[in-house]
């Protein structure tokens, strides 16, 4: 474990990149994971390190919409659990979903970890693991198109977060409404989710549990196209300050 000293000006990001780090040495988290946690952090700057307006607006509606889900599944990929294992279980509980592992670039020994720092976090159930009741979605290739049955693949509402374009489309076309943390607003992640939160997963994570704990039923008049518009002119906005500091 590295040193970072209290007084460091990014400290936040630094302690974050360490918990990834930490979870590539655990065998959680993959080599590309690392590339795309690398690739989140430049948006992070962007945004000032901090919790937009915008992404509170979609914090609240992720938490009604998975309150009012038939069958919600939180999925797990290594980044995820390596960044907010208990989070994971505290909104599962609140919001009443499963939690299925599903892997980007999967192998029996990252499952086999994540799978253990969930359990060890308080899941009792977790699905994505029985290769008994897997199946493919169509519309994209290997093994990112391989769901559980009785989790994703039979939900209505799922939370991915940090996902790849191809497997968020996919999802779609199977008619599930998905909500995702992405940083980068412009992703094509971002562009096709139903609901999307443009912040760090381990801040959003926390207010979303929060949020979620609230007794919140009924319909939000959220857009998700007008709040990623929103999340992009805060960039702007922020760069612009910036800009008068340099
Ligand atoms: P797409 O395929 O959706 O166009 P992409 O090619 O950028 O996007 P990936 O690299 O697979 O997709 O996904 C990583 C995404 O996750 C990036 O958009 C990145 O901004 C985002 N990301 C990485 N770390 C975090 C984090 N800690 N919190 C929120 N988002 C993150």
């Amino acid at each position: 474990m590295t040193t970072i000293p209290k007084s460091h000006p990014r400290l936040n990001s630094l302690l974050i990149r360490e918990k990834l780090v930490n979870g590539f040495d655990n065998n959680l988290v993959a080599k590309e994971g690392l590339l795309a946690h690398g690739r989140g952090e430049a948006f992070d700057y962007l945004i000032g390190e901090k919790t937009s307006k915008s992404a509170k607006e979609a914090i609240k509606a992720a938490a009604i919409m998975l309150k009012n889900a038939e069958n919600s599944v939180i999925s797990v990929n290594g980044n995820f659990a390596a960044l907010c294992p208990k989070e994971i279980i505290q909104l599962a509980k609140n919001t009443d979903s499963k939690i299925e592992v599903n892997l980007f670039y999967s192998t029996e020994k990252r499952k086999k970890a994540i799978t253990e720092i969930l359990k060890k976090s308080g899941a009792k159930e977790i699905f994505g693991l029985n290769k008994k009741s897997s199946i493919k979605l169509s519309g994209i290739d290997s093994a990112r198109r391989i769901v559980d049955k009785n989790g994703i693949f039979s939900a209505d509402v799922v939370l991915v977060p940090l996902e790849d374009g191809d497997r968020t489309i996919a999802l779609k076309k199977a008619k599930k409404k998905i909500i995702t943390f992405d940083l980068n607003p412009l992703s094509r992640t971002a562009q096709t989710a139903d609901i999307t939160i443009v912040d760090n997963v381990i801040r959003a994570m926390k207010l979303l549990v929060k949020e979620s704990k609230k007794s919140i039923r009924g319909n939000s008049k959220y857009n998700n196209k007008k709040n990623l518009q929103v999340s992009i002119l805060e960039i702007k906005k922020n760069l612009e300050r910036q800009a008068k500091n340099v």
